[in-house]
């Protein structure tokens, strides 16, 4: 059976291959064959996404909990949001469940591109969306950080590229025949930074952006330009809204300019993490029977969110836990070379074992307690 050394070998060798989002190729296989190797029944290139799989193990009659696993990295410094660790732990967790078990099932997705870097970006909602939760009633699952805690709100974010398109031109000869979209680009720049200011303050709105194409020779007009922003709120409805209108800038700076335009959507929009507190509770217990003692998830449901992710809607889906677990010094920055050192350090190994260990536990329960599995659905359907 898998071992916590095996499973912290398969961490490091995740970390080493270090494959960006929706080219996981070998951190994919490497999980699959595995899962294979402990006995669950796996279908690879899961519903169509070349990197993504599905494991599952019957045990008997009863629910089904799901653990994710997530194993991209970033371009440039590798995984330095530790996914490799979540991996591991996804099918350290998933093995120590299914040997407890005498009923229910276990299921591990694998699901890509978390960081949104190539085609299968936010996977888990296209999975989603194709239904691969459909016959799934629990999902767990870790990510790592700087501290212990349960209850991390997220913000609902949609990535969105802009090109214009214009007309080039000798700029001296004969700059009148020419149609600049660095201008279009620049003026929707400054309209979007206006924007900022006229915002819900409630909202925790968050607006990125860069110019990442924009003319080749000064001599030249720029016929093309391509602008790459990520827009953010605590709130969907009013990150639709927020959309509405930074289209609605793009369309007005095209005219000014009149330059052509077209928006694209980066991949599907990340929702905001829905809570559910019985999971919440009980995690925080066990984690405290392994001698962990998270922050008092109180305090954290209650801050601001920084991050974005795509188990996001998964949790709006059906009843979902993520514990955070501690693989670095608080203060740590994260997607940092420190923080890409940090996801193949002892500590990150002791994390392993530990949130392997709750979240098994946290499964067993679920399968096991029946009352418990039932006040964890009714909490999921008395919140919005
Ligand atoms: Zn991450």
């Amino acid at each position: 059976m898998l071992s916590e050394e095996d499973a912290w070998s398969i961490a490091l060798k995740i970390h080493g291959l270090a494959e960006v989002g929706s080219r996981e190729y070998e951190s994919s296989k490497l999980l699959v064959e595995t899962l294979r190797t402990e006995g669950f029944s796996v279908t690879s290139e899961y519903m169509g996404i070349p990197t993504a799989f599905r494991a599952e193990k019957r045990l008997g009659e009863g629910p089904t909990v799901c653990f994710l696993a997530e194993y991209d990295a970033l371009p440039g410094v590798g995984h330095a949001c530790g996914h490799n660790v979540i991996a591991a732990a996804a099918i350290l967790a998933a093995v120590k469940a299914a040997a407890r078990l005498k009923a229910g099932r276990i299921v591990v997705i694998g699901t890509p591109d978390e960081e949104g870097s190539g085609e299968w970006s936010g996977s888990k909602i296209l999975l989603a969306e194709k239904g691969a939760f459909s016959d799934i009633d629990f999902v767990l699952m870790t990510h790592p950080g700087d501290g212990w805690s349960l209850g991390s709100p997220s913000l609902a974010v949609q990535d969105l590229e802009v090109t214009f398109s214009g007309v080039a031109a000798h700029e001296a000869a004969s700059p009148e025949k020419g149609v600049s979209a660095l201008d279009a680009a620049i003026l929707t720049y400054t309209a979007v930074n206006m924007l900022r200011q006229h915002v819900r303050r409630d909202a925790n709105v968050v607006i990125h952006g860069v110019i990442r194409e924009g003319g080749k020779a000064s001599n030249v007009t720029p016929d093309k330009a391509v602008l790459v922003y990520g827009l953010r709120s605590s709130d969907v409805d009013y990150l639709k809204q927020l959309i509405m209108r930074f289209r609605l800038i793009v369309q007005g700076c095209a005219l000014a300019t009149n330059a052509a335009y077209s928006i694209r959507n980066i991949g599907p929009m990340y929702s905001t993490t829905k809570f559910n507190y019985p999971l919440i509770e009980y995690a925080q217990n066990v984690l405290k029977e392994l001698g962990v003692v998270p922050k008092d998830y109180k305090e954290t449901t209650n801050s601001i969110p920084r991050g974005s992710t795509d188990f996001a809607n998964i949790s709006q889906l059906l009843p979902a836990l993520e514990i955070t677990c501690k693989i670095a010094p608080e203060g740590t920055p994260w997607h940092s070379e420190v923080s890409a050192r940090a996801a193949a350090s002892r500590e990150a190994k002791e994390a392993l074992q530990t949130v392997s260990e709750a979240l098994a536990r946290v499964a067993v329960r679920l399968v096991d307690d029946h009352d418990f599995a039932e006040k964890v659905k009714q909490d999921f359907r008395a919140h919005a």
